[in-house]
């Protein structure tokens, strides 16, 4: 990739600003230390850009997000908006977003930081060292097949009803990207549906054999029952390296996943597209936390998930692996070195600002070049 990359920046609502603050803070010392050339635009989305647009993501903000080489967001929506109709919701702004760019292929890490392992709700030998990687398909399933809605049948009662359905070209480069992560990884892919009892789960597991058969020799495939899957991960969580899993049951097997290691505050994502004819993936990071509109604007939120953000998106849309790994390593340092915010707090820790904590981790930065 030739040139400056062109990041939009979405902070968003609530606890977004603020730890959408850090992360150029961050960039800034990238430019300028290592010469991670970028140019930068930050707009307004959900809640902030409905109060001066009427929309949650205007078509100009679109625009820049398909021109754009990576998008970093940070958090919607919040009480303040609850009245207001659902499509012009903040949380409708992000919806948009992710069905406009395509963004099917959700990537939820979950990794435990060695100083932060006793604060799990598992026994530290069950977590310690665990790094998982969730890819779950975004786009499609039971979250918008159709036919959906709640009716009358014909003898007067009411039903609700949502289709689970994919196609083998939804399976096919999801799994795809599954298989790509694993190959940087330790080659183990699980794939998980529920075969025993649903069609939809029959035709996964069919097409994720003959993506192998095909493309995927040197990885070892495991198919997985997901309520199997969802046992295993309290039992013994370090068995998996990469999950490729439908919508519905990515939804709960990441936050599963993802409560092993700690707080929300820490958890990062990214969601990606295709990859165009010119090489380019369609992405947006994000942490995976809200708004958090409890303890906005008192810089108390944790902007680690926000920065773990901004690691993933060097390291996948910018194959700069370096880069990614130092923004890791400082804040590894920062918390060896005692450093919580209230989220994370330990007995004996220093408790740290939102503000602080960005600081920490730059001095760190500055430490480790
Ligand atoms: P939330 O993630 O905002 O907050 C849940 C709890 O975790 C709160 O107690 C909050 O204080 C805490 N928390 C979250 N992030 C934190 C951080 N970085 N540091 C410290 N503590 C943190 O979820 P919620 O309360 O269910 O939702 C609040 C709003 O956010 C709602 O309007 C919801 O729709 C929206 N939301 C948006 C997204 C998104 O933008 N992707 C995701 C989830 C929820």
């Amino acid at each position: 990739m030739s040139g400056p990359r062109k990041i939009l920046l979405l902070p968003g609502d609530g606890i977004g600003a603020e730890v959408s603050n850090q992360v150029e803070l961050v960039m800034d010392w990238l430019a300028k230390n290592l010469g991670f050339s970028y140019d930068v635009k930050t707009e307004d989305i959900g809640g902030a850009s409905y109060d001066k647009y009427g929309t949650p993501l205007t078509d100009e903000v679109l625009n820049d997000a398909l021109e754009s080489d990576a998008i970093l967001f940070g958090a919607v929506g919040g009480p303040r908006w609850d009245e207001v109709e659902r499509e012009l919701r903040p949380e409708a702004g992000l919806l948009r977003l992710r069905k406009e760019l395509d963004l099917f292929a959700n990537l939820r890490p979950a990794i435990v930081f060695e100083s932060l392992a006793e604060a799990s709700s598992l026994k530290k030998e069950l977590i310690s060292g665990l790094n998982i990687m969730i890819v779950r398909e975004l786009t499609s399933g039971c979250y918008f097949g159709e036919p959906r809605g709640i009716d009358v049948m014909p003898d007067g009662t009411r039903r609700g009803f949502d289709t689970e359905v994919y196609t083998e070209t939804e399976i096919t480069r999801v799994g795809k990207v599954a298989f790509e992560l694993a190959r940087k990884r330790q080659r183990k892919v699980h794939s998980v549906e529920k075969a025993n009892v649903m069609e939809s789960g029959v035709f996964w597991r069919e097409i994720m054999t003959s993506l192998q058969n095909e493309e995927g020799q040197d990885i070892e495939l495991q198919h997985m029952y997901a309520d199997n899957c969802a046992m295993q991960l309290v039992r013994e969580p370090k068995q998996f390296d990469v999950i490729v899993t439908n919508n519905l049951f990515g939804d709960l097997l990441s936050d599963c996943a993802a409560m092993l290691t700690g707080s929300l505050g820490m958890l990062p994502s990214a969601s990606l597209g295709e990859i165009d004819k010119d090489k380019k993936r369609r992405a947006l990071y994000e942490p995976v936390h809200g708004s958090a509109p409890d303890i906005a604007g008192k810089d108390i939120a944790n902007p680690i998930a926000m920065l773990l953000s901004l690691a993933m998106m060097l390291r996948y849309s910018f194959a700069e692996e370096k880069n990614a790994m130092l923004i890791e390593s400082s804040i590894k340092n920062v918390l060896s070195g005692g450093y919580r915010t209230k989220d994370i707090s330990q007995p004996g820790m220093e408790i740290v600002s939102t503000k602080k904590m960005g600081n920490l981790v730059i001095q760190e930065l500055d430490k480790l070049i």
